[in-house]
């Protein structure tokens, strides 16, 4: 199978270090509701695992969640409700959410509320290591102690210092930070604030950063390198350039990610749907009005590594191709008789092919509009075969 690494920004034939295959994917800040461009990146990572478990390896899915974090404690105290408790509601929220899109949920789901003692470990490592250092109760990284800072920010074109410190300020670093000895440092140890929750650390009261959650759980629940690494296409800078940084510098073992795989942003109305935009397809809402199936065609019919934009059509279009698959289900009925050699063989040839799911529906779209058309069961069945690869549920 060929899988395309972002790192190296080349397609890779996909080779397991060990016998069971280890993914990690970056999860969700709990405070707000699922929506599309969420379920786009989740159901992608589900669709790859249903896929290499088909192929008979076993895999490990670790995805984190990040119950403590500014956005978490900001929307707690507009609620009038505790950090803890919107965290664990919104966290509750989107898990049923995604079990109603049908996903195999992760084989650990860690918070960083759990974290927190490994967390303080490798700050600490990189303390020692010149890499980190303390300044009033926080702990930053320090980019320029690092030499080989910037991989994965190289690999998607920012070249340099600049070009990386001007979306850094986008995305919220807060370069102005008096406490840090240079703009582009990133936190990993976060002095409390007054009112803040906290945890005690060798520098006082606080709590993690976010980057460095990523770093800890991924070794300590995968290894120090592992198989592939997942997350939004907006997550290869600054968040995924930080966390190769710690965990390379901690282990002393690169790559910490053979295969980076980044999926890309979904659109509305012309704009990055986005919370913070208010511009969202809201899964909740979408499960209203359409099966699963539908929407995890819709999900399907896109590659997984470029933007879109979703559009009623293209729901409708899904819809129908579930309604095909239910179809060729009351034809050939739960017992599945017979194969289609070729079909498969063309289904396998899309998804060895850096996951084509796009052109695996539309292949799998055909032959279901075909075998309804003449009847045929064998044909039918081998559709429904490949479907449940898909994770549909027809
Ligand atoms: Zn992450």
């Amino acid at each position: 199978m060929k899988l395309f690494n972002t790192l190296t920004q080349s397609l890779q034939e996909f080779k397991p270090i060990n016998d069971t295959v280890t993914i990690y994917v970056c999860g969700v800040t709990p405070y707000d509701t699922t929506h599309l461009g969420h379920a786009f990146t989740y159901v992608t990572f589900d669709t790859l695992i249903r896929y290499l478990e088909y192929k008979g390896y076993p895999v490990k899915y670790v995805q984190n969640v990040t119950d403590i974090d500014d956005d978490v404690i900001r929307k707690a105290g507009e609620l009038g409700m505790a950090w803890d408790e919107l965290g664990n509601r919104e966290m509750e929220r989107f898990l049923s959410e995604m079990d109603s899109l049908n996903w195999r949920r992760p084989d650990v789901y860690a918070r960083a509320t759990d974290e927190i003692e490994r967390i303080i470990e490798l700050a600490r490592t990189l303390v020692a290591r010149g890499l980190a250092y303390e300044s009033e109760g926080c702990v930053f990284y320090s980019v320029r102690q690092d030499k080989d800072f910037g991989k994965m920010a190289q690999a998607v074109g920012l070249n340099d210092y600049q070009s990386m410190l001007a979306i850094a300020n986008e995305r919220g670093n807060f370069p102005d930070d008096k406490r840090k000895r240079d703009p582009l440092d990133f936190v990993l140890w976060q002095a409390q604030a007054p009112g803040e929750p906290a945890w005690e650390s060798p520098w006082g009261p606080g709590r993690p950063g976010w980057h460095i959650e990523c770093s800890s759980m991924s070794m300590h629940y995968l290894g120090e390198q592992i198989d592939i690494h997942g997350g939004g296409a907006d997550l290869t800078f600054p968040h995924h350039t930080c966390e190769i940084a710690q965990s390379e510098n901690y282990s002393g073992k690169a790559p910490f990610v053979n295969t980076w795989m980044h999926v890309g942003m979904v659109y509305q109305e012309g704009e990055k749907m986005s919370k913070s935009l208010g511009n969202l397809t809201l899964v909740r809402d979408m499960l209203k009005k359409y099966s699963a199936d539908a929407i995890r065609i819709l999900l399907q019919s896109h590659h997984y590594r470029y933007p879109w934009e979703c559009f009623p059509e293209d729901l409708k279009i899904a819809a129908d191709t579930a309604y095909l698959f239910t179809q060729v289900r009351e034809m050939v009925g739960q017992t599945l008789d017979g194969e289609d050699r070729m079909l498969h063989n063309r289904f396998i040839a899309a998804m060895e092919n850096d996951l084509n799911t796009p052109e695996a529906v539309l292949l799998l779209r055909h032959a279901a509009q075909e075998a309804l058309e003449t009847k045929n069961c064998r044909l039918g069945s081998e559709v429904l075969r490949l479907t449940g690869v898909l994770g549909l549920t027809a």
